[in-house]
């Protein structure tokens, strides 16, 4: 981290985009307008002090919490920032970060990394039907947690068991509260384990979809308005709820996750052919098949 402070301070983006990993949020394919930016924010910044709040490592990550205290027009724009990094290919390599202004000790939220490694575009296990779970072992309640604090990480609306690795058929999501611009704020997590979904509304609706498995990209997915869902909750009861609006959305997005499916697969055929070169750049970007 600090070796990165210091290449924003003095102006060397090669080390910036060198040490970001393929699957952050912050890659960008445009190498040239990316390190155009960096370089932009370097010269319109005055770098004061790196204070490194916390530090901890598991594994192949590691999360360092720090507040950057720079001035910029010679106004205060100091951030906190926990940041995430995998190892990838034996190099600590940045990942994402969860931002607030200003100093922000109270980000240090657990004594230990909770966060699991995410599964990438196109990982075989994205692909595979999930098993059921049979019981709500210490284990799962375990990984539940663990889900919830990587969904959380990654600032997303929902996650499957298979994009942490486990094809079992869990997901978890914060309930979407929705605003009257059509965006959402997050709300409550809300666990559900072998869901069974059925009587989809006949009126259907469009909106823009992303996934923590296939970063950067969005598109429009039409699905129902409506849908029921049968599930066991994290207290092994049976329960039955209809969801509407985003809530029907993201429970259908993760239960797809269940069985094998992607958004990607729910496009129409002009949209799935204009992604296809966009998909294969980022498969062989995450899995370095390709030259990186
Ligand atoms: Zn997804």
């Amino acid at each position: 981290m600090r070796s990165r402070y210091s290449a924003y301070a003095l102006n060397i983006p090669e080390y910036i985009v060198e040490t970001t990993h393929p699957a952050s949020p912050q890659y960008t394919e445009n190498k040239f307008a990316w390190k155009r930016s960096i370089s932009q924010f370097s010269q319109n910044t005055t770098f004061q002090k790196l204070e490194v709040l916390d530090f901890k490592e598991k594994e192949n990550l590691a999360t360092v919490t720090f507040t950057c205290h720079i001035l910029q027009n010679n106004s205060d724009a100091s951030f906190t920032e926990k940041s995430y990094f995998e190892l990838y290919k034996g190099k600590w390599l940045y990942s994402r970060g969860l931002l607030k202004e200003g100093h922000a000790p109270n980000m240090i939220t657990s004594d230990e990394i909770k966060v699991l490694p995410l599964v990438y575009y196109d990982d075989q296990i994205l692909r595979k039907k999930a098993d059921p779970v049979h019981e709500i072992t210490l284990e799962i309640k375990k990984l539940v947690e663990e889900m919830v604090e990587t969904m959380d990480a990654c600032s997303g609306i929902g996650l499957a068991a298979a994009q942490v690795h486990y094809s079992i058929r869990i997901f978890v999501i914060r309930t979407p509260i929705e605003k009257e611009d059509g965006k959402f704020d997050l709300g409550d997590v809300k666990v559900f384990i072998n869901p069974l979904l059925s009587s989809p509304s006949e009126e259907n609706w469009k909106a823009s979809e992303g996934c923590l498995s296939i970063p950067t990209i969005r598109k429009e997915v039409e699905r129902p308005k409506e849908i029921t869902v049968e599930y066991t909750a994290l207290d092994g009861t049976r329960q039955r709820e209809r969801f509407s609006g985003w809530a029907a959305r993201v429970i259908m997005h993760e239960n797809d996750h269940l069985n094998g499916v992607l958004f990607i697969d729910r496009l129409s055929v002009e949209d799935k052919l204009e992604l296809k070169p966009i998909l294969k750049q980022l498969d062989d970007r995450i899995h370095d098949r390709g030259a990186l």
